[in-house]
C-alpha cells in the first residue's frame, strides 16, 4: 500500500500466523525494511507488484533486528549486488544465542553476508538521508529508522500501535526498551511504522500511542 510518494507499508493482517510488517522506500536507491518469514514471502512480492515495486527493483535491505519473522525472508532479496545491513550488536547477537533462537523457533537462519552495519547517526541511501537509532530492548541490536524528510519512523519491534516488544526473548531488556522508547518519543513523528500492527498516522495519534504505553506498560517493564 502507498502512503506517500516513495513511502508503501505492506501490513500483515493474519492474525493466524506471525510475520512482520515489512516497507519499501522506493526512488533511486530503493530500500525494503525487514522481509519478514521467507515462506511468507511470496505474498510479500505479489503485494509489493500491486505497486509497481519488484523484487529485482531493491538494492539495500535494512533489518530492524534478527529474529526469523523479520529477517529470515532477506534471503530471497539479498541476491546480486544487493546490500543488507544491521547493527553490528545484532550480528553479534546471532552469531550467539539469537542464531539458537532460529532453531528453537523450527527455522534456519538465513545465510546472508552483512554489507555494512547501522549505527547511530545519519545513512545516506542515494539521494535520501536517514537517520538509525539504536533502539535496544527487544533485542541487543535493535535499530529504528527515521526519515526526517517525511517525518516517518519505523519503529521496529520496540513499539506497536497499543503495545511494545516482547522482553522475554533471549537478550531482551525491559529498562533498556523503557529508554529506547523515551528516545522514540522526542522524534516529531507523522507516520508511525510499527513491526506489527497498523500504520499509526498523524502526531497527535503517534502522542497519544505513547502516553497509553507509558500507562500500561512501563510498570511492566
Ligand atoms: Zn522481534
Amino acid at each position: 500500500m502507498k502512503l506517500d510518494s516513495d513511502l508503501y507499508a505492506y501490513v500483515w493482517k493474519s492474525s493466524m500466523e506471525n510475520n512482520c510488517n515489512s516497507f519499501v522506500i522506493g526512488g533511486d536507491v530503493p530500500v525494503i525494511i525487514d522481509p519478514g518469514h521467507q515462506h511468507l514471502v511470496k505474498n510479500l512480492i505479489k503485494q509489493m507488484e500491486k505497486d509497481g515495486n519488484r523484487l529485482e527493483d531493491i538494492r539495500l535491505i535494512i533489518a530492524t533486528h534478527g529474529h526469523p519473522d523479520h529477517f529470515e525472508g532477506t534471503q530471497t532479496f539479498a541476491r546480486g549486488g544487493v546490500q543488507v545491513a544491521m547493527h553490528p550488536d545484532e550480528e553479534n547477537f546471532l552469531k550467539e544465542i539469537g542464531g539458537q533462537f532460529y532453531r528453537v523457533m523450527g527455522g534456519e537462519m538465513p545465510e546472508v553476508k552483512l554489507s555494512f552495519y547501522l549505527k547511530e547517526g545519519d545513512l545516506k541511501v542515494g539521494s535520501k538521508t536517514f537517520q538509525i537509532i539504536h533502539t535496544p530492548g527487544h533485542s541487543p541490536g535493535s535499530i529504528s529508522i527515521y526519515w526526517p524528510e517525511k517525518k516517518a519512523l519505523f519503529s521496529g519491534d520496540v513499539i506497536f500501535p497499543m503495545g511494545v516488544g516482547r522482553t522475554d526473548f533471549p537478550g531482551g531488556d525491559g529498562m533498556l526498551l523503557r529508554e529506547s522508547i523515551e528516545r522514540l518519543a522526542q522524534l516529531d513523528a507523522e507516520w508511525l511504522l510499527s513491526g506489527h500492527g497498523e500504520v499509526i498516522k498523524g502526531r497527535q495519534n503517534i502522542l497519544r500511542n505513547y502516553a497509553y504505553i507509558r500507562t500500561n506498560y512501563y510498570d511492566y517493564l
